[in-house]
């Protein structure tokens, strides 16, 4: 067999990560590795192609870990740039580093460009700033067509187009588009905000601290309300050093409300030991694809709708300095935070007016107005309405070869990372890689878990060579 033809469509994180394996581990691979992306920086995506330099990292960087076996290695990076001194307000006082995301995203690409420097010509990676519309089956492989006309073939395709923007809610479709900020990562997204203006942020979650940072950075002397369901925020970090305790992975629960029990009961022990919640948080992860596998699928729902919100707020927290940013504004009586559902947002003559039932009081809520002059979009990625929104992830599901995996989560994938097509068959050279994949593992979202799923992807597919070379 000559040169195996991989491709990758996006190069966000997932996407280099998998390349970097493919790289760096498998020195019998001869290979053309193509990466479908957009953006000037392969290894940025969503997360770390953000250019606000009030964006930071939301983990410490010695836990940013690319690489399990060294998980300090971008906080020794970001020693050798001396990052505290390029940028202090990145450096907490005990020496902890909170970099700009963007930092991370040149950290990927450096390391990507280091191994593809080494591993030239044996495998020779490219990168084609384009974004791919459509995929179709081409004998045991795919033709894959870019938006600027051309086309180029695969014998292996990774997916790994992971956020899309946030759905706009059907309550938020009557905002003229200049008073809407539909997608809050886009470069300069609040840019068109006025520093007076009544902001109405949509989600409570950390790309809501991150609006409210980017905001008060830009001197925002308006009042800004940001409302949710739940009205949780991210919590703060806690002081002490965190410590997986609990075990989840022996004899899992099997249903959603079992798992809640053990949950709250590791807690309880935690309490008596003076040790902080975020232990359990800590071993919930580590034990999430056993724990997530062992739920039936209508468990899997049940738990996606009562706990999610609660995982959210206390699985990410923000970085120390955009907690204290929000703490200040709150303090300051600038920043509210609004338990409720918004009804909807109307054109009204002096701008805006938002519609809310509030649900915290003890009757379960009322009727509220408030009148904004802008809405921030902050309902996260839609990862629900993924094959609908990406071209490309429509021609495949309308090939029969990717469908979603009814859990809103993203894509329906086997436990090896296939994707699973419209017969329940697994595609044995399509691959999912990243956050997409989140129906097969349960927790794919913050690093090192993102991590270590492409570079089991890179394995397979060099197995894959190394089986038809033998
Ligand atoms: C805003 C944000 C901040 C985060 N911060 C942290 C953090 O601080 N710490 C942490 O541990 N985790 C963080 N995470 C979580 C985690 O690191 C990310 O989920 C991870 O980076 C996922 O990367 P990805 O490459 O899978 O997805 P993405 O970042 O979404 O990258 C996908 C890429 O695919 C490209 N693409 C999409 N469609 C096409 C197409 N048709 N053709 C070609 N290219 C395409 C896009 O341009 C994009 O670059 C964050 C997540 C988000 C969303």
């Amino acid at each position: 067999m000559t040169a195996l033809r991989i491709v990758v469509i996006g190069g966000g994180f997932s996407g280099a990560a998998f390349a970097i394996h493919l790289l760096r581990d498998h020195p019998a691979l001869q290979a053309e590795l193509t990466i479908i992306e957009p953006r000037a920086r392969l290894g940025a995506g969503v997360a770390y192609g953000s250019t606000d330099p009030q964006h930071r990292i939301n983990v410490a960087a010695n836990r940013m870990a690319l690489f399990a076996e060294d998980p300090t290695q971008f906080h020794r990076w970001l020693e050798e740039a001396d990052e505290a001194a390029r940028d202090p307000d990145a450096a907490l006082p005990d020496g902890r580093l909170y970099p700009q995301r963007g930092r991370f995203g040149a950290y990927m690409a450096e390391t990507l460009d280091a191994l593809a420097r080494e591993a030239a010509p044996r495998i020779a990676l490219r990168h084609l700033r384009a974004r791919a519309v459509a995929v179709a089956p081409a004998g045991e492989g795919f033709t894959i067509a870019l938006d600027d006309g051309s086309d180029l073939v695969a014998d292996r395709l990774v997916l790994a187009v992971a956020h899309p923007p946030p759905a706009t809610p059907p309550f938020l479709r009557a905002v003229p588009p200049a008073a809407l900020v539909a997608d809050p990562w886009a470069d300069g997204a609040v840019g068109g905000i006025g520093a007076a203006s009544h902001v109405l942020i949509v989600g409570t979650g950390l790309t809501a601290s991150d609006v409210i940072a980017s905001l008060a950075s830009r001197g925002h002397r308006g009042t800004i309300t940001a409302l949710s369901r739940h009205g949780l925020l991210p919590r703060p970090r806690t002081e002490q050093a965190v410590e997986a305790y609990g075990d989840f992975a022996t004899a899992p629960a099997t249903t959603a409300l079992a798992l809640l029990r053990r949950i709250r009961a590791t807690i309880a022990e935690l309490r008596v030991l003076g040790r902080p919640w975020e232990d359990a948080i800590d071993a919930l992860r580590r034990d999430a694809p056993i724990l997530w596998r062992a739920l039936p699928k209508n468990e899997k729902r049940r738990l996606l709708r009562h706990a999610r919100a609660f995982w959210d707020t206390h699985r990410f927290q923000a970085a120390p300095q955009i907690d204290a940013t929000v703490r200040r504004l709150r303090a300051a009586g600038q920043l509210h935070i609004l338990t409720g559902r918004l009804r909807s947002v109307e054109p009204v003559a002096a701008g805006l007016r938002a519609t809310l039932r509030a649900t915290w009081t003890p009757r379960g809520g009322s009727a509220q107005t408030l009148d904004i002059d802008h809405v921030v979009n902050c309902t996260g990625p839609g990862h629900g309405l993924v094959v609908a929104t990406s071209p490309v992830l429509a021609s495949l599901a309308a090939a029969g070869l990717v469908r979603e995996d009814g859990l809103g989560l993203g894509l329906d994938v086997t436990a090896d990372n296939r994707a699973i097509g419209a017969e329940g068959r697994p595609h044995p050279y399509l691959f999912v890689a990243g956050p997409l994949a989140r129906s097969a593992h349960g927790e794919l979202m913050g690093l090192p878990q993102v991590a270590a799923q492409p570079r089991d992807i890179a394995r397979a597919v060099a197995r894959q060579f190394a089986v038809a070379t033998s």
